[in-house]
């Protein structure tokens, strides 16, 4: 998808590594980019002839679990954090697919299993460390700095290089998800879908993928996720479970961390 060439790859130690790291771009003047985990498929991360600072080695998350709290670092990927939390049955919403960086992800939005309940990852973020471009360690949260904040919530990686996310966490039990897959009548099964959608319960989150075969019959398929136990989820999905249309049901109860483990990675570098 992309062909680009930074200048520089820099991966640093610590904060000290990185303000030094942002010091120099500066006086080589070279544009920065950040690489969180490497999942913009615009090359955000990967601009020609850059100073890149790759935050792979910045992983670890911490959880307070009376405070139902997790701190992670600005390099971990979906998996760390989900790994972290849901040790103590609490998680936080963030994406789909496990190796997305949290960075990205939550700077831009973050659409997960329980966005329904949840609102958007960056709607549980509730503080943050920055690294400025001029080198500055800045604390963020609505007490200390509530516009920063409120910028760090959708507005992508233009404000500095977050080194630290804080989350709202909230307790979680278990899921009832997985696929189903409709051959034919996709447009009478999408109109069923967005009424289901409209009158259901916050529990349950719908998506739906829909393409045509190579013989040009349409094919839809909608993954569900039931935040609760599965004879309600069941109960939830009824009107598109009975569908005629219906050729493949896939799903099962199962813990939050199967859910997340659901979607497998993708390997980098296909074209
Ligand atoms: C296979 C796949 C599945 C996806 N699934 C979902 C999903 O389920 N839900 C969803 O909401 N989105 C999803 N996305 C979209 C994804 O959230 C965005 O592409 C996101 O920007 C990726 O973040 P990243 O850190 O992995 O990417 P990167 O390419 O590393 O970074 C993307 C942008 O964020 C900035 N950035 C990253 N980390 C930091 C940081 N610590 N500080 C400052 N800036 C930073 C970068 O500079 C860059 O501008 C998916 C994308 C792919 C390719």
């Amino acid at each position: 998808m992309l062909d680009r060439r930074p200048r520089l790859v820099f991966r640093p130690i610590d904060i000290p590594d990185l303000v030094a790291g942002v010091r120099s771009a500066s006086e080589l003047d070279l544009p920065i980019a950040v690489r969180g985990g490497g999942h913009s498929v615009a090359g955000h991360a990967m601009p020609d002839g850059g100073f890149v600072i790759d935050l792979s080695r910045w992983r670890s998350a911490m959880v307070d679990p009376e405070r139902q709290v997790a701190e992670a670092q600005g390099g971990c990927l979906l998996m760390d954090l989900d790994v972290a939390t849901s040790a103590h049955g609490l998680a936080a919403p963030s994406g789909t697919f496990l190796d997305t960086g949290i960075g990205g992800l939550t700077l831009g939005g973050g659409i997960s299993h329980i966005v329904a309940s949840e609102g958007f990852a960056c709607d549980a973020l509730t503080g943050a460390q920055l690294v400025t471009a001029d080198g500055r360690i800045v604390e963020v949260d609505d007490a200390t700095q509530p516009d920063l904040l409120w910028a760090l919530r959708g507005g992508g990686g233009n404000f500095g290089i977050v080194t630290r996310f804080r989350y709202r966490l909230t307790r979680i039990g278990p899921m009832y998800a997985g696929g189903l897959v409709f051959r034919g009548a996709t447009a009478d099964v999408l109109a069923r879908l967005f009424t289901l959608d409209r009158d259901a319960p916050d529990a349950l989150v719908l998506k739906a993928n829909v393409w045509s075969e190579v013989d040009g019959s349409p094919i839809a398929k909608v993954n569900v996720a039931w935040r609760g136990e599965h004879d309600a989820g069941e109960a939830a999905i009824k009107e598109l479970t009975s569908h005629p249309a219906l050729v493949e049901a896939n799903l099962r109860p199962m813990s939050w961390l199967q859910l997340q483990a659901l979607n497998t990675p993708w390997p980098h570098g296909l074209r």
